[in-house]
């Protein structure tokens, strides 16, 4: 598969961003005129109620008309300034190269989201590209990519399923990893490359921290953690994962997010708001994280428990909680809010720093200069103001998460695309050449004297050091 997808490369690169962007506007038609079948698969697949469903097969459009619409001007060959004398008599120019083959490993919170960020710039750019998913989601991303080939586009695009060891023949199958999932996979998955000297992006885990200040709109506040934290029954990397309140405001946001949480419908029906999860470990690990804090003195003012049946774990609010807790301090990646009260905006962004991972935050304040100062002090790869995930669909800006959340950065421009190029740096006479050049052999006394006093009028800066006085 692998051979047959390099083999069909070539021409794809050939035909320039242009045509590859006809292509790919023509997936975006395929994919919007099936979103009701898709979005049928997606919920089948993954016990995502529908809404958070319709934001995959939709929204995750943007990704693939953004890079249609800018990788001509992206993958243009850039004019390069000279740095100085010696590269002066050069026309300077770089140009942007697709690799080969990409390959992209998808976990299963987002099976169709996760791919399209990384497979729209990817086939933009000129790759050919060879998709895993997860062995626990693989239908709707299969499909998605069947879409590709019944618009009759060049066979530049495949899947496989599998489990691991489909992961880790893909990874040695292609010239540049891109992996989402969890940061102990993403490490495997980083070791390998080294080994092999691959390029490789890392998109991983993370624990978001909310900031509430004194000042932010709480009810704005409580309902954009609420939906920040249980969308996709929390199965989000950039979900609201811990919630640090400040002490003037704490008691009437708690009451807040508790009638909003509480206010939730949970189940498969058509009006339900939050669904099921997508692996029984990902339950067990929820239930895990609320036993253990509660058992450390932490109080569940809504929900803290798991569905008789199916994947199911309650929308849960958690107080009294502190980072001797797991829900503090690990990954939960459920439908859990933990709310903690600080004295101030100084022990927030403390206690928000204090995480090993660094994907990104948010903080609620009406004042939006104080949010940035914030913002400046967080370690993190992203931050929103009064808002939740809204740095996602922002094409233009990267998403890239800090310490164990990842290495590289997907999207953010033109840059989100020439990661899957190699840079190619070209120079030309900008006028007609001599036969040799003066630093070119036979050395002579003459001559390396004569070239001494050239590197050195280039290298020097001021009349002293140019002229060697
Ligand atoms: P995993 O790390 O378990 O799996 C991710 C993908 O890697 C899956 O397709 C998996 O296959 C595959 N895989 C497993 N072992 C290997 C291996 N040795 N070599 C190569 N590939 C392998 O993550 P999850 O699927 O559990 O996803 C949840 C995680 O993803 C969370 O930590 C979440 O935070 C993170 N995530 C990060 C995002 C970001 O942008 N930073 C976005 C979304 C999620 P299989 O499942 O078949 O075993």
């Amino acid at each position: 598969m692998a051979r047959d997808l390099r083999l069909a490369q070539t021409a794809w690169r050939d035909m320039g961003p242009r045509v590859r962007a006809g292509w790919l506007r023509a997936w975006r038609g395929w994919i919007l005129d099936h979103t009701d079948e898709l979005t049928d698969l997606l919920v089948a697949e993954t016990g995502k109620v529908r809404p958070d469903a319709l934001v995959e097969t939709t929204a995750s459009c943007e990704f693939i008309s953004y890079y249609a619409d800018h990788a001509e001007k992206f993958l243009a060959p850039e004019r390069v300034g000279s740095s100085g004398l010696l590269s002066l008599p050069k026309r300077l120019s770089r140009t942007y190269r697709p690799y080969p083959l990409v390959g992209l490993i998808v976990p299963w919170n987002f099976p169709i989201t996760l791919f399209l960020m990384d497979a729209a710039p990817a086939l933009a750019a000129g790759c050919a590209v060879l998709a895993k998913s997860s062995e626990m989601t693989p239908l709707t991303c299969a499909r998605v990519i069947e879409g590709w080939q019944e618009i009759g586009a060049p066979a530049v695009l495949q899947h496989v399923s599998g489990a691991g060891d489909a992961g880790q023949a893909v990874v040695e199958a292609v010239d540049f990893v891109q992996f989402t999932g969890s940061t102990a996979t993403g490490r495997r998955v980083a070791t390998r490359c080294a080994e092999l000297l691959k390029p490789v992006s890392l998109e991983l885990g993370g624990k978001d921290a909310a900031i509430v200040l004194e000042d932010a709109d709480l009810d704005r506040a409580a309902h954009g953690l609420v939906w920040g934290g249980i969308f996709n029954s929390g199965q989000v990397c950039i979900s609201v994962e811990r919630v640090y309140a400040v002490d003037a405001v704490y008691d009437e946001l708690v009451e807040k997010v508790a009638a909003a949480l509480g206010a939730l419908r949970q189940g498969a029906g058509a009006r339900d708001d939050v669904g099921a999860m997508v692996t029984k470990e990902q339950v067990d690990t929820v239930e895990r994280h609320v036993q253990e804090a509660r058992q450390r003195g932490a109080r569940v003012l809504v929900g803290g428990e798991r569905g008789t049946k199916g994947n199911f774990f309650a929308p849960t609010l958690l107080v009294d909680v502190d980072h001797t807790m797991s829900c503090m301090t690990e990954e939960t990646f459920g439908p859990t809010l933990p709310i903690m009260r600080v004295a101030d905006e100084a022990e927030a962004i403390t206690l928000a720093n204090d995480s090993e991972y660094g994907l990104s935050a948010t903080v609620w304040t009406r004042d939006l200069g104080r949010g940035r100062r914030v913002a400046d002090q967080l370690e993190v790869g992203a931050v929103n103001i009064n808002d939740v995930f809204s740095n996602l669909f922002a094409v233009g800006l990267p998403h890239s998460g800090w310490k164990s959340s990842g290495m590289g950065a997907r999207l953010g421009g033109a840059q989100g695309l020439r990661k899957y190029c190699r840079v190619q740096a070209i120079t030309e006479p900008r006028m007609p050449v001599t036969t040799k050049e003066l630093t070119w052999y036979p050395y002579s006394a003459r001559r390396t004297a004569i070239a001494g006093r050239v590197l050195r009028l280039a290298a020097g800066r001021g009349l002293r050091q140019r002229l060697g006085l």
